[in-house]
């Protein structure tokens, strides 16, 4: 159907989760006509390939705001929506090898503990104990969220879908955005699409990996990047029954796990990994993730693995969101998760939301996330959340 020359209070460009669920919550804040583009299908971008960790224990402040505010949306969605993400409480432990990352683990503690976070440092003992599959005598301890979880991506893209077309927003799939034009005036802008142009109110820009290129359509400068991000799932294992396997980050390493029907499903990003869109399997990458992997959870050592993906993760130079109208233009809002889209995903979409329509969030204070933060370069002047993948420091171009 052709969208040529119609109106909208608000266009949201892309369907991942950041753009589904700010579309949402921008018709349930009563806008009357919300339009969504998307130039493929709704969950084709991240969304659906993402390992689905959702975790409180933020490594910044804004970090541990979204994913509380994310794991909150997340509980409550099946009486808001009739459906979930399918949400599972299974606790989450980050163990820590070296005295720096013991010092480290206890400051951030504090932080999220004053923030309301129930984590509780494991003594190595416990750290064992808590988790029987882990190779005995490897840590010094670590912290631990009992009420750390994850959800099942396909089925978010699922329950997007869902309260999408339930609260109205009309969707428009196989719509690419192509450009922006008068969003520098106060009565709105036309937003150019591969089906005719849309006069709209509001604007919102998302994209994931592809935001950068979403933002040069617009006239934008969005550092923000994508690489490649792999992703296994073992065999079964009675050790690996769901109630005996916490998820554990060895943040050192960059390599998660947590359990996933009946094995373990682990991911690593490579470090050295220049950034770019790809979806081939690293073969030689992979081995290296399965020899560290075996060296913490032996008994993965003898498992074939069930399904092996890779896919294109998105990534700030800060490893933290962005969420704020774009310099000078009023109408126009950007929101990126920073690669931690399901984590953070709904926090950030209602924070998107939030400050398209009124320039402020409740969800959190988005002064210092906006694009305004990054210099020519895309350098951040803020520090790196110390609790992320090794993701790139830089985008591709810089
Ligand atoms: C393998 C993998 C594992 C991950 N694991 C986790 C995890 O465990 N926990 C976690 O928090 N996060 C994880 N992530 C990150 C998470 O998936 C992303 O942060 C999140 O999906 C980003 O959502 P998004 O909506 O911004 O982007 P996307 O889901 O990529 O959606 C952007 C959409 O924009 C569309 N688009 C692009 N250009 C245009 C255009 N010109 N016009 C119209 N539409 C356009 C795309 O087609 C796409 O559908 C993982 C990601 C990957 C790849």
């Amino acid at each position: 159907m052709s969208v040529a020359e119609q109106t909208a209070d608000a266009v949201v460009v892309g369907g991942g989760t950041v753009g589904a669920w700010c579309a949402y919550f921008l018709r349930q804040a009563g806008l009357a006509r919300v339009v969504l583009i998307e130039k493929g299908l709704l969950g084709q971008g991240a969304s659906s390939r993402a390992a689905g960790v959702v975790r409180m224990q933020g490594g910044t402040q804004e970090a541990v705001r979204l994913g509380q505010w994310s794991r909150r949306f997340y509980l409550g969605q099946r009486d808001e929506i009739g459906t979930d993400s399918g949400f599972t409480e299974q606790g989450y432990l980050l163990p820590c090898f070296t005295e720096a990352e013991v010092a480290a683990a206890h400051t951030r503690m504090e932080m999220q503990i004053a923030l309301g976070v129930p984590v509780q440092w494991l003594g190595p003992r416990d750290v064992d104990a808590a988790n029987p599959t882990l190779a005995p005598g490897q840590t010094l301890g670590g912290t631990f969220c009992a009420q750390d979880g994850f959800i099942a991506p396909p089925r978010n893209v699922a329950a997007y879908t869902v309260a999408l077309l339930r609260s109205g927003v009309e969707v428009r799939e196989r719509v690419a955005f192509l450009g922006l034009t008068g969003d520098d005036t106060a009565s709105g802008s036309t937003v150019e699409t591969s089906q005719g142009r849309i006069g709209a109110g509001l604007v919102v820009l998302t994209g994931g990996p592809k935001l950068a290129a979403v933002g040069r359509l617009a006239g934008l400068r969005i550092p923000a990047g994508g690489v490649r991000h792999q992703v296994a799932v073992t065999e079964r294992h009675h050790d690996l029954d769901p109630a005996w396997v916490p998820m554990v980050f060895d943040l050192a390493a960059g390599l998660y796990w947590r359990p996933e029907e009946g094995g373990l499903l682990f991911g690593m990003s490579n470090p050295d990994e220049p950034p770019s869109e790809n979806r081939e399997v690293d073969e030689g990458y992979l081995a290296k993730m399965r020899a560290r992997l075996a060296a913490l959870v032996p008994v993965t050592a003898g498992l074939g693995l069930r399904r092996v993906w890779a896919a294109t993760i998105d990534y700030t130079p800060d490893h933290l969101p962005i969420i704020g109208r774009a310099p000078g233009r009023d109408r126009v809002t950007v929101a990126s998760a920073g690669g931690a889209g399901m984590m953070w995903g709904p926090g950030v979409a209602r924070a998107a939301a939030d400050v398209a329509l009124t320039g402020s969030s409740e969800v959190l204070d988005v002064s210092p996330l906006g694009l305004d933060r990054f210099d020519e370069a895309g350098h951040s002047r803020l520090a790196t959340d110390p609790i992320a993948l090794p993701f790139p420091e830089r985008i591709a171009s810089s």
